[in-house]
């Protein structure tokens, strides 16, 4: 595994989530105890909780975490969610259809999110953009200018973007067929290619993750470093932690003991 170093996050998406997270503290201290062979770092995945890109509190975690991952799992205000995507899915055709007001007031809460999330928080990793609509096959044209505001955001804040193994073999792998046909909505794999062109343009880190759900896929990101390569984005932009001086979770832990 190539791999520097390892990341354990868990998610933040309400403030109750908070609750949970000596867990994940047991867990990356029960890897210490065990002498894992590389650095470990703790991390959570904050989810933003209104369209001001405000986040849910998280006063438990806060002081243990080395980084922040800052992204989307719902559109606040909206019905629109990872957890059903089904129906995220036929609400958004039925707006693309029939109500187009709709679907711009979506467009506004995402680019204010986002945006004002960023810059208020100042992350160091911005994770899958638009994931929580392109799950619903949704990959709208006007989200690409959105991304370009994004874009600018996070050269300015120095927030890394993230490309996601997941995200590769939902949109580039295993992208759903095209359902739709709008001039508006093209196929998923062109646009999260797109996403990646745009990415590549500005001056801004990228992170590459497993996003590794089980055992097997840790430290899988073959995928990711492929796609930076077709992208000619130079390996210098890829983040490390490392690198930035970023406090390691297993080294405080080590100082404590
Ligand atoms: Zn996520």
């Amino acid at each position: 595994m190539g791999a520097p170093y390892y990341c354990i996050s868990d998610h933040i998406h309400y403030n109750e989530d908070d609750e949970y997270f000596p867990e994940t503290l047991n867990l990356a201290k029960g890897l210490i105890a065990k002498s894992i062979d590389k650095p470990l770092f703790l991390a959570s995945e904050i989810t933003f909780a209104d369209s001001e890109g405000n986040l849910p509190l998280h006063p438990r975690s806060k002081k243990y975490l080395s980084y922040t991952l800052i992204g989307a799992h719902y559109i606040p205000g909206t019905s629109i969610n990872m957890e059903d995507t089904h129906q995220g899915k036929s609400t958004l055709y039925q707006w693309l259809e029939e109500d187009y007001e709709k679907l711009s007031q979506l467009f506004e809460i995402v680019e204010s999110m986002y945006t004002k999330g960023i810059a208020k928080n100042s992350p160091d990793i911005l994770v899958h953009p638009f994931s929580t609509i392109l799950r619903c096959d949704f990959a709208h044209v006007e989200l690409l200018s959105v991304f370009e505001k994004i874009c600018e955001i996070c050269q300015e804040t120095r927030t890394a973007i993230e490309i996601n193994r997941s995200e590769i073999r939902r949109f580039i792998e295993f992208p759903n067929p095209v359902s739709i046909e709008h001039p508006d909505v093209p196929p998923l794999r062109d646009f999260y290619h797109k996403l990646i062109s745009i990415m590549a343009k500005y001056d801004i880190l990228i992170s590459l993750g497993s996003d590794a759900h089980n055992l097997n896929d840790v430290g899988d990101i073959g995928p990711c470093v492929d796609m930076i390569n077709t992208y000619h984005i130079s390996p210098d932009r890829i983040l490390n932690l490392k690198k930035k001086g970023t406090i390691c979770f297993s080294e405080v832990v080590d100082q404590q003991a």
